[in-house]
């Protein structure tokens, strides 16, 4: 079960109705409000701290509604995690790190230092690559993401792809909109540069799971 509901009890009001006194027969009023969005960082293998301060300051600037945790552990990474020499697989991570997501916790966004890619990826030209390398790689469903920096070559494009990548962790898919951090970079991470932010529609479905 995600989160925890507050449950807000009304009180029953006495009423008078002419003479006589009466209780309301109507069901107390229950108001539930949720606990704030969680999002909990975990380093995936050794990341150094620059950029592990970097991602939370990013996520702590454009979500501000959210509760930012770091978890303590870091996920071991194994010989049998990688594609090919070098490149681990970001479709096997989103598995380990859901499997390792506590259940107080909405999002889990693993941050490592190691390279990592899919096994399949087909670009907007049609053109099919094998061990694709990826900035990122979110799941739509299972409140999972990882980010790698081992290839982003500025401070930016990383906390860039985070804020992507977790837009993926709310449900939001790819945005047709160029000027939207949710856009497909189709193999160019610099096309996130240039969309610093959420566009309207992108940004009403944040705050949809934020704001609460
Ligand atoms: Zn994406
Ligand atoms: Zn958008």
């Amino acid at each position: 079960m995600k989160g925890f509901s507050l449950l807000i009890l009304s009180s029953l009001f006495l009423f008078s109705c002419g003479k006589k006194s009466q209780v309301s027969l109507e069901p107390p009023l229950v108001t539930e409000k949720l606990l704030p969005y969680h999002i909990q960082l975990i380093a995936v293998g050794k990341v150094d701290s620059v950029h592990w301060k970097a991602a939370v300051k990013s996520l702590k600037e454009q979500f501000p509604q959210a509760y930012i945790t770091c978890n303590r552990t870091s996920l071991p990474i194994t010989e049998d995690q990688y594609l090919v020499k070098g490149k681990m697989d970001s479709g096997k991570q989103l598995g380990i790190l859901h499997s390792n997501k506590p259940d107080s916790v909405n999002t889990l966004i693993g941050i490592t230092a190691e390279n990592i890619a899919v096994k399949e990826r087909t670009l907007s030209n049609g053109k099919k690559y094998k061990n694709w390398s990826v900035l990122g790689l979110g799941s739509l469903q299972r409140g999972v993401c990882i980010i790698s920096y081992k290839r982003s070559r500025t401070i930016e494009r990383f906390t860039q792809t985070v804020i992507h990548e977790f837009g993926h962790t709310l449900g939001i898919p790819h945005c047709p909109n160029k000027d939207c951090i949710m856009q497909d970079a189709d193999g160019d991470g610099d096309k996130l540069l240039k969309n610093p932010g959420f566009c309207k529609l992108c940004q009403a479905q944040v705050d949809a799971k934020l704001d609460r």
